[in-house]
């Protein structure tokens, strides 16, 4: 067996104890004689493991008692689309920032059910920039005001949260969640897929300030109801059992591992070390976002030639760097490096990227 080191944007790397322990707990969670994915999940085993899951989650991201959590399918589109339904009126206004391929999903999927006004749009820049905050054009009656934490893709990240006074902060954290400290209380919901950063595709989580999930929102199925969705305890019908246990344990291990100052710490080294080898290449390798709102968990970068595209991913495969394709939307290179992502795996990336270059430059 050889494990490469993975640099894929979602599903991504997840920590080998954490597969190493699904493995031994494949064929029987502790002895309860079946497989956590075969046991109801009205039963005490996965009951224990959701309150575990749920439990270490709070400790993991300091969430405020007053604030819920929610365990979902469906991913962060579904969260996208239910937002408006949730949390705004038939026909107000909800503001949207939109940086980058995920902003624009965020606005996509509520434009049936608000009046969704695009406060900024980084989209004549390529996104590679945030809109200052003093540019916005933000409305005063706005629901919430939307904004994409870490654009995966485009590779820029928000540094600083932006005020937003009365009106709700709503942040799509699918790609940065738990990779540094935060102050969630300065947002009324924060939410993500799971697969960047908390573990397996099929389940995503919404955290969400319990007043902000007073409001009457509009008409909808209960099962598109966070309300209901938090008094069934995120099991109104049956969750994604298997996907919630890999979650638990990959949050386990974060909090084994030191928290998310302890992974702040090794994101900043780590995207400083791919960073570098860009900015010192000469221009062999490019990276265009402003400086100061770079992504530390997604580095898109381009080669000085797009013919050298392909042997740069077949020589990186060979050496056991696999994954870094760009997104098809902006081609190039792309390096994933979400929490699960080793720091020998980044630098082991560095020493080929400036391998190559010496060979090709
Ligand atoms: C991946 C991603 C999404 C979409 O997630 P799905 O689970 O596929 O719906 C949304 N926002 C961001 C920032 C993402 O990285």
């Amino acid at each position: 067996m050889s494990r490469a080191f993975n640099f894929s944007a979602g599903p991504a790397t997840l920590p080998e104890p954490v597969l190493r322990q699904a493995q031994a707990e494949m064929l029987e969670f502790g002895n309860a004689g079946a497989s956590i994915v075969e046991l109801s999940h009205r039963g005490p085993e996965f009951i224990a493991v959701a309150q575990q899951t749920e439990a270490d989650l709070r400790k993991l991201l300091s969430i405020p008692d007053d604030y819920a959590v929610i365990f979902t399918s469906g991913g962060a589109t579904t969260i996208q689309a239910l937002l408006p339904l949730n949390f705004a009126e038939a026909g107000q206004a909800a503001d949207y920032v939109v940086t980058g391929h995920w902003g624009k999903t965020a606005l996509k999927q509520a434009k049936p059910y608000v009046a969704a006004n695009v406060a900024a749009n980084g989209e004549a820049g390529g996104y590679r920039s945030i809109p200052a905050r003093g540019e916005w054009h933000l409305s005063p009656d706005a629901a919430y005001v939307h904004i994409t934490a870490n654009e995966t893709i485009h590779g820029v990240e928000f540094r600083d949260i932006p005020e937003t006074g009365k009106v709700p902060l709503v942040g799509d954290f699918s790609s940065s969640i738990a990779s540094e400290p935060l102050d969630i209380r300065k947002f009324g919901a924060i939410y993500a897929g799971a697969q960047k950063n908390l573990g397996p595709v099929g389940i995503s989580v919404l955290i969400v300030d319990r007043e902000l999930l007073e409001r009457a929102g509009q008409p909808r199925a209960d099962i598109f109801d966070y309300r209901s969705q938090l008094k069934a305890e995120s099991m109104l019908n049956t969750p994604p059992s298997w996907n919630w246990y890999m979650l638990g344990l990959t949050v386990k291990w974060m909090l084994d591992e030191g928290g998310v100052a302890e992974f702040a710490a090794r994101n900043a080294r780590k995207a400083a070390v791919l960073y570098d080898v860009i900015d010192k290449s000469g221009g062999f390798y490019r990276n265009e976002v402003e400086a100061a709102v770079r992504s530390r968990m997604n580095v898109p970068f381009f080669l000085f030639d797009e013919a050298l595209d392909k042997p740069f991913l077949k020589e990186a495969a060979a050496a056991g760097l696999i994954s870094l394709k760009g997104h098809r939307a902006l081609g190039g290179m792309r390096a994933s490096i979400y929490n699960a992502m080793p720091e020998a795996g980044v630098q082991a990336l560095a020493d080929f990227m400036k391998d190559f270059q010496a060979r090709n430059g």
